[in-house]
């Protein structure tokens, strides 16, 4: 049994499709960590994949402003924006696929193990967990020693082992440690903003207790292109090239 967890997708089609190419073979469940739409130039598209394909899925917070279900007036112009954009795109179906997405922390059972799914935070979907000391309040709300998180969009997490709260660099595997605590970000599939344009997402194998944290290239140039075409705002466009 191995998981596939991805998170921060914002209907960026050409990027699901790098991951889900480069992972083929190797996992046996889809887990999302939230934030299917906004941004992106694919909202239906990417819903459609999710509807038949994810098994466990949390709501992010684009997923609750592009369904009406936040109000917009703490988004920058941007994402503001891509959020009304994609509520006008998206089917009626999606919409309500969208609308109802449960809050986290969601709990995934697992014969080794239970371990949590959250978007942001275990408090709020749009909290950043960015720095350890981020982490020490909100580890009391979390009722597994592993969780998987993303809204940051950066490939890593926090550890903490004796005490002690520090951040995982995203090496390629990371070998869980009985007693330690865990909160593992896989990055974000379709925008990642840790200075790595590729794709990023996480396998996670329970048996091995194993995390591998993984990067693939995708058709920037077409998603990007899309996002013009539909009349995004261009700086959406533009940061798919940086990673940023
Ligand atoms: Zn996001």
């Amino acid at each position: 049994m191995s998981d596939l967890i991805l998170s921060d997708v914002h209907g960026n089609l050409e990027a699901l499709d790098a991951v889900l190419a480069d992972a083929e073979g190797r996992y046996d469940r889809t887990l999302c960590l939230g934030d299917l739409v906004g941004y992106g130039a694919d909202p239906n598209a990417v819903v459609d994949w999710a509807r038949s394909h994810v098994a466990a899925i949390v709501r992010g917070n684009h997923d609750k402003a592009c369904v009406g279900l936040d109000d917009l007036e703490a988004y920058n112009a941007a994402a503001r924006a891509a959020a009304m954009w994609t509520r006008a795109a998206l089917t009626p179906q999606n919409l309500e696929y969208l609308q109802k997405l449960p809050r986290g922390p969601l709990p995934i059972q697992c014969r080794q193990g239970a371990f949590d799914l959250v978007h942001g935070s275990p408090l709020d979907e749009d909290e950043y967990l960015i720095t350890p000391g981020d982490v020490a309040p909100i580890r009391g709300y979390l009722s597994t020693s592993l969780s998987f998180f993303g809204h940051t969009h950066v490939q890593g997490g926090f550890m903490a082992a004796h005490g002690r709260l520090k951040r995982i660099a995203p090496s390629q595997a990371l070998q869980l440690e009985p007693d330690y605590f865990y909160l593992v970000n896989p990055g974000s599939v379709g925008q990642p903003r840790d200075g790595d344009p590729r794709a990023a997402y996480a396998l996670y194998f329970p048996d091995q207790r194993l995390v591998e944290y993984r990067r693939v290239a995708y058709d920037v140039e077409k998603a990007a292109g899309k996002i013009r075409a539909a009349g995004l705002p261009d700086s959406l466009a533009a940061r798919l090239y940086e990673g940023a």
